[in-house]
């Protein structure tokens, strides 16, 4: 039970690869603040399950990331009901393909602030008590898009982008004080934020939905297979380690291979 006694916010986790992270919180003994959006019962049944893995308490706080006040009572809370966040994983995330000219304006807007700003507002917000400590672990998933880009994914592409510049800078601004700042970039991981993206790509290319998974999502991918959401948490939690604590700043690819190239 590695992460007794230590608090984790987890954004964008009642899906995916935020809920694959809480998971792997919560059986080393993490207390948890999930996020997201989903059917109230099924929520209820991950919070409990949460609970029952790491004998800590798990909250579940349905902050929309897009509106920063939400954030700011969504950390007040954190603090009040468990403690200040030890660990924050910036994970929400949504996607929108389309061609740039194309882009719907307020599809953009949603884009920017919930992959980026939220980052700045959970980071801002969580820094302080962390530095206090002494100790501090922020992890973002950003992308292999954070790196390189694809075609009609300009606003995921930009807030990527963003994501690991900021990932950067606050992991200078926060070197000695104990708190690394680090983003991971999956490839196409299997998940429902990729599987809802087919329909539309299959639109803006005129693509069936097989040759959307092969001829375009995997065909960046060199091992021809899905990322699962095991494997990134499994470097989250490396990351929350003591071992880990000399890197901060890195932006850690997990892509079978696709940013080698
Ligand atoms: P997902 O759709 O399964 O999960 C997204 C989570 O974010 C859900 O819990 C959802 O409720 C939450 N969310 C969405 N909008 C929100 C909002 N406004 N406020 C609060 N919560 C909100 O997606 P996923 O694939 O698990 O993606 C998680 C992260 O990983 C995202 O940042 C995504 O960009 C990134 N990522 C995913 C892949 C992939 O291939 N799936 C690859 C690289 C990076």
């Amino acid at each position: 039970m590695k992460l007794q006694g230590k608090t984790a916010l987890v954004t964008g986790s009642t899906s995916g690869i935020g809920l694959a992270i809480a998971r792997a919180f919560a059986f080393e003994g993490a207390s948890l603040m999930i996020n997201g959006f989903g059917d109230p019962d099924e929520i209820e049944r991950i919070r409990q399950e949460l609970e029952a893995s790491s004998g800590a308490q798990a909250l579940h706080d349905g902050a929309d990331l897009g509106d920063a006040d939400a954030i700011e009572a969504m950390i007040r809370r954190c603090g009040h009901e468990l403690t200040a966040p030890d660990i924050l994983v910036n994970n929400a995330g949504i996607q929108f393909v389309s061609p740039v000219e194309e882009f719907p304006v307020e599809k953009w807007e949603a884009i920017l602030r919930i992959n980026l700003t939220a980052v700045f507002h959970t980071t801002r917000l969580c820094l302080p008590a962390m530095r206090q400590r002494g100790w501090g672990r922020i992890i973002n998933t950003a992308s292999a898009h954070s790196l390189v880009a694809s075609p009609n994914k300009s606003a995921y592409v930009a807030a990527k982008h963003g994501v690991a510049g900021l990932t950067k800078t606050v992991a200078l601004e926060a070197a000695k004080d104990g708190v690394t700042v680090n983003c991971i970039s999956p490839g196409y991981v299997w998940t429902p934020l990729v599987e809802n993206q087919i329909p539309d790509t299959m639109k803006a290319r005129n693509l069936t939905r097989e040759q959307v998974m092969q001829d375009v999502l995997l065909a960046a991918q060199p091992t021809k297979r899905f990322v699962t959401v095991d494997e990134v948490a499994s470097l989250a939690l490396y990351l929350t380690s003591d071992g880990a604590a000399s890197i901060t700043g890195a932006n850690l690819s997990m892509d079978g291979g696709w940013t080698a190239a």
